[in-house]
């Protein structure tokens, strides 16, 4: 026998988690931990910083992590602090004072569907944009007592955090997060078992858990695959935010759709309206129609029309590329028993995803979204023109400026954006109501009553907070990753809250143009080093990992940045994420965005800026586009003058620096002798008082309301009535119509438009009989004249006016129009005839967009 020096297998090591059971007196921190309305509430903050300071900080701000951590020294510290009690005590007592305040039942309730939501630095399940968008906007509804329930996906790994190598490539970090120590709970059943939802896929059943958030007094459930009762295959569904492949994204939004119509059934929850944030959502209109074609037993076309009247679909993507298109192949995989269940053929359903019915083109969950949504909308004004233009293919009978899609500009949520400091101000000059009259413009004058030694006081006190932050956050990694600790104080030395300081912080996408002010390094060189006016700017942001460009772009800012000429004065920082976000669009002077012109559905990262204090600096495109106001703030115009963009880029950059040389850097140096520039402040004062009220989340969801759940959820109501009766009979109404469209027969067509404007005479005259036999279609018809410029060379068809034909006389099937309106446009132009079908009961033409020309 010989006996070894030593001998052990390996251990397998299992998790355990420890956390503190925290006493009886101290529950209600639980409480609040557990609920995101922590976020926008400072006292609540406070208290958790209180509590254990470092241990706050080092969980990363995330008051669950806290608790579970906290010492039971520091437990009987705390108990033994009267005044620190009495303060929790507060708290919990105006956290449940808002809770308890019931949903407003006069509004419609909603169900929002959206891939991320960005709500609290801790819950990592957000991108970008999109996201935080989504996040601000349950928030909202929670303020404003919207009876809202929200679905998504909880990510194991969520998006990547972000470091940087050396060189200044990026890495992308995924690291996993533990469920039990985020704000959220799981979901039990009855029995106080985990609730697993059985998703249907195409060959097997996919298990999920569900996880609740609570946002205020809303619930968002969020779905997460990585169960042992899925396959290793399975359980990666939902590890990571646009992670994976196409089949990847495939499932996820299978996932998002139909589990998310599944989770809500099971927890017995329905909404008057259902919203879908991105096309990503698009599915939950498949489930549903599945529903009420199994449960109710509706043919098709009933169930099509009950969900498209109480469907919204937000489209975020101005340009067709970055929309999802599935090869057939994969859609099919995954959809077709589904389908087959719907009880229509399988091209059926594919032509719903298409421009072009009958082609072979890819499934477009957008074109889905459009054909199973009443209504659609972009997110800023000017994006709502782009989106017209984009889904044009999808009504061939009709111009873009025809058709429904709307627009609801973005806002941010208040209370979450804005610093303690200025919401202390908020509060103290315009009033403690004023988060609830947020979006009424005249509570906001109040700004023009502060002092300018106090705004330009914040302004001061918020800059060096950020640069404390800088100091704190980002200098270990900095000695580690640039080696040398004097160059590092040289950078350190220079950020000076007395700086001009400039921030650009968003995605790294190419279209972005952060390189727009690196076009002439030297003028920016002199612009940067001015000894009497120097300015730094501030870059962050993450390019998305398979962004080759992106990526690009980051690694040549950096390489700037190291320039001996440009330490300290061009600063990149590292993870952009909601707390760094929050820092920046409230520690800078000047917010800068540079879009490709139409490219940026909304932003709102100028928003967050704005309501903090900070002018923007931006191409006119996105929100900016209607929320610029001269003298406050600048903006380069939105007319694209050359098609060559480089070109354009070109002239961008030098009227950008010539902005910066003679404008924007005089005006925030010309400091009077009390040591600021009361032109600046005037500047901020204006921004404030004339932008921020208009880019709440607050009027947002107002304008949600106004413009499409109201009506949504009225005409739902009204087609449901009576098991259907009036979703049947518009069904009715299509089917025959739609049987005999092309039995229309022209009988008669006299129509000259006249050649001159008669203005005396009132162009009362007649200029047009027609008349048309519609056989036995039911419907009533309309006629109309199109008027356009059509350019043949181009084949490009511009609409300018149409005016609708009187009908003078029926006689059996015969329609007798006549007109004696005159074109109001001079010139030359292009006219043709166009029959559609008309119905009082329709919400918009794009419903059932049947067109008929006739020459
Ligand atoms: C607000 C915000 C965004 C969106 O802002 P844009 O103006 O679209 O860039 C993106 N990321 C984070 C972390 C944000 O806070």
């Amino acid at each position: 026998m010989i006996i070894k020096a030593s001998y052990s297998n390996s251990p397998v090591w299992r998790d355990v988690h420890v956390h503190s059971i925290l006493p009886e007196e101290l529950r209600p921190l639980e409480e609040i931990a557990h609920n995101l309305w922590w976020v926008w509430n400072e006292e609540a903050k406070d208290i958790f910083e209180l509590l254990d300071y470092e241990e706050y900080e080092k969980c990363g701000k995330n008051p669950v992590a806290l608790l579970q951590n906290l010492r039971t020294e520091k437990t009987e510290e705390i108990m033994n602090n009267p005044d620190l009690m009495a303060r929790i005590g507060r708290v919990y007592q105006t956290y449940k004072e808002y809770i308890s305040v019931p949903f407003d039942t006069e509004r419609p309730s909603i169900a929002y569907f959206s891939m991320e939501y960005g709500l609290a630095h801790a819950l990592k399940i957000y991108s970008g944009g999109l996201g935080i968008l989504a996040g601000d906007y349950l928030k909202e509804a929670s303020d404003s007592r919207v009876d809202m329930t929200a679905v998504g996906l909880l990510y194991r790994h969520g998006y990547f955090t972000q470091t940087l190598s050396v060189d200044g490539q990026q890495i992308a970090n995924y690291e996993p997060q533990n469920f039990g120590s985020l704000p959220i709970s799981q979901v039990l059943d009855e029995n106080q078992k985990p609730i697993i939802l059985e998703v249907p896929f195409h060959d097997r059943i996919i298990y999920s858990y569900v996880w609740k958030v609570s946002v205020g007094r809303i619930a968002l459930y969020l779905m997460d695959t990585d169960l042992e009762h899925n396959s290793e295959f399975d359980r990666s569904i939902t590890f990571q935010l646009y992670g994976g492949d196409w089949e990847n994204r495939m499932k996820q939004e299978y996932l998002l759709g139909i589990g998310g119509v599944l989770l809500l059934k099971r927890l017995g929850i329905k909404k008057d309206v259902y919203h879908l944030n991105e096309g990503h959502a698009a599915l939950i209109s498949a489930q549903r129609l599945h529903d009420y074609v199994q449960e109710e037993s509706l043919p098709f076309n009933v169930a099509l029309e009950i969900v498209r009247a109480s469907t919204l679909y937000t489209v975020h993507t101005p340009v067709p590329a970055g929309h999802d298109y599935f090869e057939e192949s994969l859609i099919r995989k995954y959809m077709e028993p589904l389908v087959g269940r719907i009880g229509i053929p399988w091209y059926q359903f594919m032509d719903m995803g298409r421009d072009n019915p009958g082609s072979n083109e890819k499934f477009s969950m957008s074109v889905f979204a459009l054909n199973t949504a009443q209504e659609s909308n972009g997110v800023s004004k000017l994006h709502g023109k782009v989106s017209q233009e984009m889904f044009q293919p999808v009504w061939k009978g009709y111009f873009p400026q025809e058709l429904h899609v709307g627009y609801v500009t973005n806002g941010v949520h208040l209370p979450t954006w804005t610093t303690s400091s200025v919401k202390r101000i908020y509060e103290k000059h315009l009033g403690e109501e004023f988060y609830r009259n947020q979006s009424d413009p005249k509570i906001w004058k109040r700004i023009y009553d502060i002092s300018d030694e106090e705004i330009w006081g914040l302004r001061m006190h918020l800059k060096e907070k950020l640069i404390d932050y800088i100091k704190s956050e980002f200098v270990d990694g900095w000695l580690k990753n640039q080696a040398a600790p004097s160059r590092i104080i040289t950078m350190l030395d220079e950020i000076r809250p007395g700086s001009l300081i400039i921030g650009f912080s968003r995605r790294f996408a190419t279209y972005k143009r952060a390189h727009l002010l690196f076009s002439d390094l030297d003028r920016l060189s002199r612009i940067l080093n001015n000894p009497e006016r120097p300015v730094t700017i501030i870059f962050a942001g993450k390019a998305h990992p398979a962004d080759g460009g992106g990526q690009a772009l980051i690694k040549h800012i950096v390489e700037i940045s190291r320039r001996p000429e440009f330490l300290g004065k061009i600063i990149f920082l590292e993870n952009y994420d909601m707390r760094l976000a929050k820092r920046l669009v409230s520690g800078v002077d000047i917010w800068l965005n540079t879009p490709t012109r139409l490219q940026e559905a909304s932003g709102t990262s100028g928003e967050k800026a704005i309501m903090n204090g900070v002018l923007n600096l931006s191409v006119l495109d996105g929100w900016w586009y209607e929320g610029y106001v001269e003298g406050a703030g600048w903006a380069l115009t939105e007319k694209q003058t050359y098609e060559n963009q480089a070109f354009q880029d070109e002239l961008d950059a030098s009227t950008l620096y010539a902005m910066l040389e003679s404008e924007i850097i005089p005006l925030y140096y010309a400091h009077n002798s009390n040591g600021y520039s009361p032109q600046w402040v005037k500047y901020v004062k204006k921004s404030i008082a004339e932008i921020a009220p208009h880019y709440t989340t607050k009027r947002m969801m107002d304008d949600y309301f106004d413009r499409f759940y109201l009506k949504l959820a009225e005409r739902s109501r009204r087609l449901a009535e009576n098991n259907y009766a009036k979703a049947k009979e518009i069904v009715a109404w299509k089917e025959d119509t739609a049987a005999k469209w092309d039995r229309i027969e022209v009988l008669k067509l006299e129509f000259q438009p006249v050649q001159e404007l008669d203005i005396n005479n009132g162009n009362k005259r007649v200029y047009g009989e027609v008349i048309i036999d519609k056989k036995d279609i039911v419907a009533d018809l309309g006629l109309e004249c199109v008027v356009v410029d059509y350019d043949s060379n181009a084949n490009k068809v511009t609409f300018i006016e149409k005016y609708e034909f009187d009908l003078v006389k029926t006689e059996g099937s015969r329609l007798f129009f006549q007109t004696r309106e005159a074109l109001n446009y001079p010139g030359t132009h292009q006219y043709a005839l166009r029959v559609y079908p008309k119905n009082r009961d329709l919400p918009h033409r794009m419903d059932f967009a049947y067109v008929k020309w006739i020459s």
